[in-house]
């Protein structure tokens, strides 16, 4: 079979999503860049299946240039639309990984970006996560939002949904996904304080220029 090793790995993390509570049951979905042949594209989860469930032959390839396919027995994830318009967009984008975690969705039906309350806001890019407006499920139209929402950021909240993340690697888009979900949850704990003191921009321009070197392995 094509791709094995990387079908593989879209299983291992589709397992993930429910065993770390990331995505319950059968919602969020995750794809890799990938190539078959010459043919430029990328692999996903198959729509509306149960991860326990899932065997290598489940998981769909489709090219960057290409649409759903009427004839396939598997149906790609109804998000197809913006992991592929991610790839087309992002260049850095070999991963990505949609989440209906508890709280980036809770915190995402407030339909706001998440200001600079803590400075690991910095991990999904800059000085804010932004929040993609609300469109549903599978369309065009969200997709759109998302890129929108994405401008030189690697995650962003999706209104009344979730989050999607993205990275080098499926371990780096899963890891920013969980770090997006736990900067929603200690946000829900310090909106129940009151009003957060934020960060300057001033501040959080120093943190943007060390977080680039945080990193290592
Ligand atoms: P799929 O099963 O079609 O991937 O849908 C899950 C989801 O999260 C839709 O936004
Ligand atoms: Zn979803």
């Amino acid at each position: 079979m094509k791709n094995l090793e990387q079908r593989n790995q879209i299983i291992e993390y589709s397992l993930k999503l429910n065993s770390t509570n990331l995505s319950p049951l059968r919602s969020g979905n995750i794809s890799l860049r990938g190539k078959e042949g010459d043919k430029e594209g990328y692999l996903i989860t198959p729509s509306g299946k149960k991860y326990e469930t899932l065997k290598p032959e489940d998981i769909v390839f489709m090219g960057l240039n290409e649409d759903e396919k009427n004839d396939t027995t598997n149906k790609p994830s109804s998000e197809w639309r913006f992991h592929r318009d991610i790839y087309i967009n992002k260049k850095d984008a070999h991963a990505i990984v949609h989440a209906h975690s508890p709280h980036a969705t809770a915190v995402s039906s407030h339909g706001k970006p998440v200001p600079p309350f803590h400075y690991m806001i910095a991990l999904a890019g800059g000085d804010d996560i932004k929040c993609a407006e609300y469109a549903t499920f599978g369309t065009e139209e969200l997709s759109k939002n998302v890129i929108k929402a994405l401008e030189n950021r690697s995650a962003c909240l999706m209104s009344n949904h979730g989050q999607v993340a993205f990275g080098k690697n499926l371990e780096d888009a899963f890891e920013l996904a969980q770090e997006i979900e736990n900067i929603c949850h200690q946000y829900t704990i310090a909106l129940k304080l009151g009003q957060p003191k934020i960060l300057s921009f001033k501040e959080m321009k120093k943190v943007l220029v060390k977080a680039k070197n945080y990193k290592k392995g």
